[in-house]
């Protein structure tokens, strides 16, 4: 049976009769008004993007629920993205217009950093065609700063998809989950803990869904369907190019909504890892995916496009004149090594014995709570 295919206009009139939902748009996003799907080029390239992912997720649940994966884009200007497990049955993704527009507004400066940390992949033929393509509209001024937003609300799209599929709804009492927000932490006793080895969880299937959706969409563009039409050396290019656009789009992602510095002690206060161990937590998970999935690449390819992807995301969002700036500024006038991850402390924390011990705490809770966790599988 095929898979229902996911419509926003179908959608929005589905929304509009959803009290439960309008409630909880209006308490994470101060307004129930929602997009319509022709609002604007950049509402329609998002939409785009969130089919596509949708489609995969949907995929994940049992058929007869296929349709109750439902999306809905929120007019608000508060950059923000939601899971609302409604009254009506039907769960929901939200993103906001604002966090399109936050994306969409530092995506070019990551693309140009991309440029310049892998020069070899700009160079080949695959690459060429790709950046030969029109970016998809919404104001972005490459074609591969659209393609590293695809990658970025795909992975987004995927990880609200993620606590849907993985069943998060029996631990989220409020029934529903927003990702910018410190204060909607899980209240259970202060295990805080929960909410975070929650966030990995949907993490990892936010990031196979976004991989699935970046797969299709270069195999499209570059009109490879068969990977047997493709030379050795070309499925190698394929998977370099492939992994570290994921790679540096889901970074971005995960980067750009959650305050950057990295204070162990005040992990137990919230709902969310800090942001430097979000982004070291996801870089495992995204170096074990491409070490899984992309068996053309050796383990030095892999290891640079693991670090030059995160310097890359990392990099695009230090201010000019911090302080960040200035060490950055310095390690690069020495030259040899990663500037970004140095000067906002991430290569600190990769070798902190802390950031192995709170990872392993993550992981263990996770498997304690699995059996209580009701996916729609
Ligand atoms: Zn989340």
């Amino acid at each position: 049976m095929a898979i229902p295919i996911h419509d926003f206009a179908h959608s929005l009139i589905l929304a509009k009769a959803d009290d439960d939902l309008k409630q909880q748009l209006v308490i994470h996003f101060e307004t129930s008004d929602l997009s319509a799907p022709d609002k604007a080029p950049l509402v329609v390239t998002t939409m785009l993007v969130m089919t596509w992912v949708l489609q995969q997720a949907r995929s994940m649940y049992k058929a007869a629920e296929q349709e109750t994966l439902v999306a809905a884009i929120s007019s608000s200007a508060k950059p923000n993205a939601l899971a609302v497990w409604s009254s009506s049955g039907l769960d929901w993704i939200i993103l906001s217009e604002g966090l399109m527009v936050l994306l969409r507004d530092r995506i070019d400066s990551v693309a140009e950093r991309f440029a310049a940390s892998f020069p070899e992949l700009i160079d080949t033929e695959l690459m060429r065609r790709l950046l030969a393509e029109k970016p998809l509209s919404g104001g972005f001024k490459t074609s591969l700063s659209s393609f590293l937003y695809f990658a970025a609300v795909a992975f987004f799209t995927g990880h609200e998809a993620g606590h849907h599929v993985a069943g998060h709804r029996s631990q989220y009492p409020k029934r529903a989950h927003a990702e910018n927000s410190e204060d909607d932490a899980i209240d259970r006793g202060g295990d805080w803990l929960i909410g975070q080895a929650l966030e990995r969880d949907a993490d990892i299937l936010g990031l196979t869904l976004c991989r699935i959706a970046m797969t299709d969409l270069l195999s499209k563009l570059w009109g490879v369907t068969e990977a047997e039409n493709l030379s050795a050396y070309e499925q190698q290019v394929f998977q370099r190019v492939l992994a570290a656009l994921i790679s540096t789009g889901a970074l971005t992602a995960a980067v750009f909504i959650k305050p950057k510095s990295i204070e162990w002690v005040e992990v137990p206060k919230r709902s969310h890892p800090p942001a430097i161990a979000r982004l070291l937590t996801l870089a495992s998970i995204i170096s074990f995916a491409i070490k899984k999935n992309f068996h053309g690449l050796d383990a030095l390819s892999r290891r640079w496009i693991r670090v030059a992807s995160l310097e890359v995301a990392v990099g695009a969002t230090i201010v000019p004149g911090t302080d960040a700036d200035r060490i950055q500024q310095e390690r690069i006038a020495r030259g040899g090594e990663p500037a970004a991850i140095r000067a906002t402390g991430i290569r600190k924390a990769m070798h902190d014995p802390t950031f192995r011990k709170y990872m392993a705490q993550l992981d263990a809770k996770i498997w304690e709570i699995r059996p209580r966790l009701k996916p729609r599988r």
